[in-house]
């Protein structure tokens, strides 16, 4: 047994802390991968969460904190160290004006109780399907809405083991960014939330057609992370940027595929497989991109999707879009457990063949340091 082990089980323990060890993150996480983690500690109260947390820091023991893990890549080539999930964490309250909500509440679920309480102000967050922590963490949103719009303080753990309330424009949120992505540190713990009063079938309205719409380009049927780069617009035009011609053919089959008549004739099997076969052309890449038919912006995991294609594709993408056009989703490279040195290894060589930039994809990878 590795040495931190044996003294953390005695402390998870002694204080009722939920946790598993080697425990096989890829039945657990939404991409449906990722190796074994040491222990992956599930606290059921923010107590444990604090508790947990202050112990790891006095042992020196690094660890990586996920909510539901619908942003984040683990590999299924690398064992890690300590994981956190906050999903047990899910109390909620309503003191008749403002939500107060612990980081491992549902987004989706906040979205109904919200609506049941005849508040509006959240119905473009209808199926995203992380916590409320990772929400804030990258300000999430879709269709004009964002988790920060009706926040008004977020309670953190600050590295120095301090709980403090800090206030929305303390949050620095921004499109998709928040200064707890420059602060990884920094751990929510809740936050407060006050919505104006909507009528609850006009919110209703709103969360279906929503909902609805997000048939049309998200993938259900295989596991994926949502959106790779978060594009402000159209995805395949923004990618195109740099070249009239497939600018126009892409327009040319939006027209073709998108107008109202073909969308109402598909609407049962939305695709934009044709639009995906132009991109790839536009990449010279050939048919085994790994992707959704619903959008070349979102990477699926078929049964085959290893870390090498991952890596590749995003830096493909990558390389082919503005740069102001952020990476949305993260890849999890520590902390990292078991045989460290194959670990090292499995990365040395993925670097050393390209397949992983790490400049390219510095801010969106969790590395060990
Ligand atoms: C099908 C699908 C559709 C999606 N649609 C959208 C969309 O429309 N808009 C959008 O913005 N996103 C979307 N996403 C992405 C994702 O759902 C959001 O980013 C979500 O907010 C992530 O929450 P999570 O709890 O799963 O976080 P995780 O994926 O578990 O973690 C993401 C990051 O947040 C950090 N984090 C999590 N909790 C905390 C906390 N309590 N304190 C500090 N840091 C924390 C983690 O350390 C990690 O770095 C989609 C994802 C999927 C799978």
């Amino acid at each position: 047994m590795i040495d931190y082990e044996n003294s953390l089980c005695e402390y998870l323990n002694e204080h009722s802390i939920p946790y598993s060890q080697n425990h096989p993150l890829k039945y657990e996480t939404y991409f449906k991968q990722g190796g074994n983690a040491e222990f992956f500690i599930t606290p059921t109260s923010i107590q444990q969460l604090t508790q947990t947390i202050a112990h790891l820091k006095r042992n020196s023991i690094k660890w990586k904190l996920v909510g539901l893990t619908s942003n984040v890549y683990f590999l299924s080539e690398l064992t890690y160290g300590v994981i956190i999930s906050t999903k047990n964490l899910t109390r909620l309250s309503f003191d008749g004006e403002a939500f107060e909500v612990d980081c491992g509440y549902p987004m989706i679920d906040l979205v109904r109780v919200t609506l049941t309480h005849g508040f509006g102000g959240n119905e473009g967050l209808e199926g995203i399907p992380g916590t409320v922590g990772g929400a804030i963490f990258m300000n999430a949103g879709a269709y004009g809405y964002t988790i920060s719009d009706h926040l008004q303080t977020v309670t953190i753990l600050t590295n120095s083991g301090e709980v403090l309330a800090i206030s929305k424009a303390d949050c620095e949120f921004k499109h998709r960014d928040s200064i707890f992505k420059k602060n990884p540190d920094y751990i929510i713990v809740s936050a407060s939330f006050k919505y104006p009063k909507e009528s609850t079938s006009l919110s209703a309205e709103k969360i279906e057609t929503f909902h609805i719409a997000r048939h049309c380009y998200q993938e259900f049927a295989y596991p994926n992370i949502g959106s790779t780069f978060s594009a402000r617009s159209d995805f395949y035009l923004e990618l195109f940027h740099e070249s009239k011609t497939y600018t126009f053919l892409g327009y040319a089959l939006k027209l073709i595929f998108k107008n109202p008549l073909s969308k109402l004739i598909n609407r049962k099997k939305p695709t934009n497989e044709h639009l995906n076969l132009l991109a790839l052309k536009y990449l010279n890449r050939n048919n085994d991109f790994v992707r959704s038919k619903k959008t070349l912006n979102i990477l699926i995991n078929n049964g085959k999707t290893d870390f090498l294609t991952l890596a590749d594709q995003i830096i493909t993408l990558r390389k082919k879009l503005k740069n102001d056009i952020p990476l949305e989703n993260e890849i999890i490279l520590a902390p990292l457990g078991g045989s460290t040195t194959l670990n090292r290894q499995i990365t040395e060589r993925a670097i050393a063949i390209g397949a992983l930039n790490i400049k390219d994809l510095e801010k969106n990878t969790t590395k060990q340091t």
